[in-house]
């Protein structure tokens, strides 16, 4: 069983990754000063001008070098603990434009090597499974949700994202959200064909100067259920794959209306994600699951068993430095490390 390990290291862990500068910019201020294993340290100036640097330490820190494959090899035993009947949340946060979605996704143009987690992780459950199948037979389904404003909304829908779905709970379900289309997967080429519907699909609510994607929370969530075919037993396991709205704080006094509106929410249900998680690593007996319908839909997947997996993204330039101390700030306080 693929468990063990994790078990041992505990059921949250936060990943830092930096994205390199984008080409033409190797030569800008970095607030990135070192990068070892697990260690990121930010360089600082005072208006005076004098230096100052601060750690931070997280489970492992991938530096822009690091690629698609060596991020996703190193979470490989937590993807696979689905199979044994594990519940997994991975998130991806950062401020839009540090590397969320290419964690999760890849880049815009898809190349083998670019494939980020959410293809990787589905491709890995098939092959264990087919590894497995003269002892288990799994079905594997997937949904995929996009919260905004506080409505969730289905990307798999075929006619539109427009309607507004409930959470619900149910004694033999759990969290579900029983009217999103749950689509039987089987072949990598399932699941990039759903998230193309799904990408289009959230790409027409944006216009060019709005994009959505950044302002809403999106998850792929991968249901597994398994037969034993000699004792007949089952046991089910899930995944959340979660690419977060963008963390940056807008200037309340330079946005109004809609735009407030989306950034309060975004405020709300980021700083409720970080409330869980530091609830459940400091082990508080009261979780605040109801605080948003992020933490709603996913409270089956965080906490008790489960485990978490949460990915920071720093951008390096030296002028992202405000967003990249409150980002790291965020994960020091989710953090048991
Ligand atoms: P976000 O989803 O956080 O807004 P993106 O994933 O869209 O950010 O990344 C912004 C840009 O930087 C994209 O063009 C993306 O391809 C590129 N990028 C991000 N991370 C990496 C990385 N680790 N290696 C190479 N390019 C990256
Ligand atoms: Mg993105």
């Amino acid at each position: 069983l693929y468990n063990q390990v994790q078990d041992l290291k505990g059921n949250i862990r936060v990943y830092c990754r930096v994205r390199p500068f984008k080409p033409g910019q190797s030569n800008t201020l970095s607030s990135v000063d070192h990068m070892d294993e697990r260690t990121i340290t930010i360089l600082t100036h005072s208006k005076n001008g004098k230096e100052a640097r601060k750690a931070f330490t997280f489970n492992k820190v991938f530096g822009p070098s690091v690629t698609q494959a060596e991020v996703f090899s190193d979470m490989q035993p937590l993807v696979r603990s689905v199979l044994d009947g594990y519940n997994v949340c991975i998130f991806a946060y950062g401020q839009t434009g540090s590397g969320k979605t290419h964690t999760m996704t890849g880049p815009k143009e898809l190349t083998e090597e670019g494939l980020g987690v959410n293809y990787r992780a589905l491709s890995d459950l098939f092959h264990i499974s087919n590894q497995r199948k003269e002892t288990i037979s799994y079905d594997i389904s997937v949904q995929m949700l996009e919260i905004y404003n506080e409505q969730v909304r289905d990307l798999l829908s075929a006619d539109g994202v427009n309607k507004r779905l409930e959470i619900r709970n149910s004694s033999q379900n759990g969290i579900n959200v029983p009217d999103a289309n749950l689509v039987p997967v089987s072949l990598t080429s399932d699941v990039i064909n759903l998230m193309s519907i799904g990408h289009k699909n959230r790409s027409v609510c944006s216009t060019a100067l709005n994009d959505r994607s950044s302002r809403s929370h999106s998850c792929l969530t991968v249901h597994v259920q398994g037969r034993d075919l000699t004792s007949g037993n089952i046991l089910r396991g899930s995944m959340h794959l979660v690419d977060l709205a963008g963390s940056e704080r807008v200037d309340k006094s330079e946005v109004v209306g809609n735009r407030l509106k989306e950034a309060q929410h975004i405020n709300k249900s980021l700083s409720a994600l970080g409330d869980v998680i530091s609830s459940l690593a400091s082990r508080s007996s009261h979780v605040p699951y109801r605080n948003s319908k992020l933490t709603q839909l996913l409270q089956d997947s965080l906490g008790g068993q489960a485990k978490t997996l949460m990915f920071v993204h720093i951008a390096p330039e030296y002028e992202a430095l405000g967003e990249t101390i409150s980002t790291l700030k965020f994960a020091e306080r989710v953090a048991t490390v």
